[in-house]
């Protein structure tokens, strides 16, 4: 298991015995200086800070969450997962932190072939819903912003839809450590977003890559794409966790919403990098 580190002080996090006489009290993780943090009885730790936050319950909104699930649950995006695992499977990993998991989705598929998986996102929300569902895996509140893991003690980061703390990747990472970057490709959910907007923007994957030039090299690039149908409430789930819909108008995205079913196909590309030797 890697190892937590304090996000006030960055020294290493030590779970704590329970205290003697005292019945059903909460585990507690604390550093040499004395910051402490409790496990959540949902079976997380809240490492987050609030001089990191931006607002009260930062990150997606409940509904959000909730739409997410729902959809990710109905494994519409399966051929996704499958394809990740499928990549990272030859790697032989023993450890994993994804940034910014969300409910825990792909999370819990990392998984299967990876024995410590950390998942760590801003909102809160979304890991209560993971901890309760998965139980072997670590669940963290806290910000990519510092990630709360000591250097050099994991071997895979990823960061699927979700912040490239880039330099704090390297960090964490083991030399020889990857990288797993998925995001939209120029085409993902294209006649979806032809009903949204009046002119369609592609995406642009390739914007990452040059962020990654200092510290990692490309080791592979896959495009994923598949159809999908959609029914009516899978669409509107869809409508509802994607942040670009914001932006529409909203007599077009209630036009889609009457829709009985909808066909479209998502597309992805998926990045491994892998770490640059520092010597
Ligand atoms: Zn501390």
């Amino acid at each position: 298991m890697p190892q937590l580190i304090c996000p006030l002080c960055h020294q290493a996090l030590i779970e704590r015995p329970p205290q003697e006489g005292v019945q059903h009290s909460n585990q507690v993780w604390q550093c040499l200086s004395n910051h402490s943090f409790d496990m959540a009885r949902e079976g997380y730790l809240n490492l987050h800070l609030v001089q990191h936050k931006k607002s009260k319950d930062p990150g997606d909104n409940p509904e959000m969450v909730k739409a997410r699930r729902a959809f990710l649950h109905a494994d519409y995006y399966h051929p996704l997962r499958d394809a990740v695992v499928e990549l990272l499977d030859p790697l032989h990993a023993t450890s994993l932190l994804d940034i910014g998991c969300g409910e825990g989705y792909y999370t819990s598929s990392f998984r299967r072939i990876i024995d410590d998986v950390i998942g760590l996102d801003i909102a809160k929300p979304a890991i209560q819903l993971a901890a309760k569902r998965f139980k072997d895996i670590t669940w963290l509140v806290g910000s990519g912003v510092m990630l709360p893991l000591a250097s050099a003690s994991v071997d895979i980061a990823s960061s699927m839809f979700s912040p490239l703390p880039i330099a704090e990747m390297a960090r964490v990472l083991k030399p020889e450590g990857f990288v797993l970057v998925v995001t939209p490709a120029p085409t993902h959910l294209w006649t979806v977003r032809e009903g949204l907007f009046d002119e369609v923007q592609a995406h642009e994957p390739d914007k990452f890559l040059a962020g990654f030039d200092e510290l990692f090299t490309l080791h592979t690039r896959k495009e994923v794409s598949f159809p999908l149908t959609l029914s009516n409430q899978a669409l509107k789930d869809l409508l509802c966790m994607t942040p670009y819909v914001w932006k529409a108008k909203p007599e077009k995205r209630a036009a889609l919403e009457l829709l009985e079913q909808f066909e479209t196909a998502a597309a992805f590309t998926v990045f491994l990098f892998k770490k640059k030797n520092s010597n």
